[in-house]
């Protein structure tokens, strides 16, 4: 039986088919059309439907870097099902280096929105018609906010057993199993039925190469585990580890931060995580784990006021110090593997 066309944006992309499109979201009053640009790959074969999405928040740009390496990579060939790649969703966001959409929207925070609505709300409503509803799985792929950086990890709702098997295959060490936010992508793409995982590494507006080359590793993996590639040279996997819950540690005075434990770090409760001391030499506060953990996000600007976070810290009911070795060899893995860049 004939594979019917994909109708994606106004286009129809046959099996078999790689296809360059543009999807129109809206007229702007500059007399220009906001439009985002998507890679179709098609199989002649039938299988799932997967989109890889970046820079829903505009700022934040290795899931950019990941996506454009995949469609570079000589290795890569999508063997069954359909591939829908959309590296920059929040367009105007990348061009205004902002996590937001032109009119000051938290594009995460508009979906599902409405094709008759503000900017954010026709984007979001575009996205779900477009993209997501044509798939079985997607994988959004963020970075920290801004002067924020997260070591490599996959949020999903990891209590769905599918949802946990995509997530283990992904390959990093740290699994959270995340709450859905009101108004997410997430949100919206499990009422049409589509299981997502998101991939979060890196700090906003930075290239992070280890975090690029565990996304580019990621979603192949994942693409592998659903039969829609082949597999790869495998790297040595990592048995991923789920925290059910993580906590910010807040700085509990204002001033200038030592910061004396880094991403990925084991940490006891007690462990000294930061010093903050007065521009004038004394030492204020010393800011300590609450629980024992692993670091998963850190603040990076040395200067912190007080209430703000700091330290973003995961906790496992498995033992930590395995946890923080896996996450070392992922480390020097990832920092002299080439094979993402063939
Ligand atoms: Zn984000």
């Amino acid at each position: 039986m004939a594979i019917a066309d994909l109708e994606i944006g106004g286009f129809a992309v046959k099996a078999g088919q790689t296809r360059q499109i543009r999807i129109a979201v809206a007229k702007l009053y500059t007399d220009t059309e906001f439009s985002v640009p998507v890679h179709v790959i098609r199989s002649r074969k039938p299988g799932p439907t997967v989109f890889v999405s970046a820079a829903v928040h505009g700022d934040e740009l290795n899931g950019v870097e990941i996506i454009r390496r995949l469609i570079k990579l000589k290795s890569f060939k999508v063997s069954a099902g359909t591939l829908i790649l959309v590296p920059m969703v929040n367009v105007y966001g990348v061009l205004n280096q902002s996590r937001y959409m032109p009119d000051r929207r938290d594009l995460n925070r508009s979906f599902p929105g409405s094709a008759k609505g503000s900017l954010a709300g026709r984007l979001a409503d575009m996205f779900l018609t477009e993209i997501v509803s044509h798939c079985d799985y997607g994988i959004d792929l963020h970075t920290g906010a801004i002067h924020r950086s997260n070591l490599p990890q996959v949020r999903a709702n990891l209590q769905d057993k599918e949802t946990l098997a995509l997530a283990q295959a992904f390959g990093v060490p740290v699994l959270l199993n995340a709450n859905i936010r009101d108004n997410s992508l997430r949100q919206a793409a499990v009422e049409s039925n589509t299981r997502i995982l998101l991939y979060e590494g890196g700090e906003a507006l930075r290239f992070d190469e280890v975090a690029i080359r565990a996304g580019v590793h990621g979603v192949v993996n994942v693409l592998a585990q659903l039969g829609m590639v082949r597999s790869r040279r495998k790297l040595k996997s990592f048995t991923p580890y789920i925290a059910n819950n993580s906590a910010w540690i807040r700085a509990s005075a204002s001033g200038i931060v030592n910061s004396l434990q880094q991403l990925g770090d084991q940490v006891e409760k007690g462990t000294p995580l930061a010093t903050i001391g007065s521009p004038l030499g004394e030492t204020i506060e010393t800011v300590r784990a609450t629980r024992s953990g692993i670091i998963i996000g850190k603040q990076n600007i040395p200067l912190i006021q007080e209430g703000e976070a700091m330290f973003h810290i995961a906790f496992f009911s498995e033992p930590d110090d395995d946890i923080a070795e896996d996450i070392e060899t992922m480390q020097e893995t990832l920092q002299t593997d080439e094979s993402v860049l063939e």
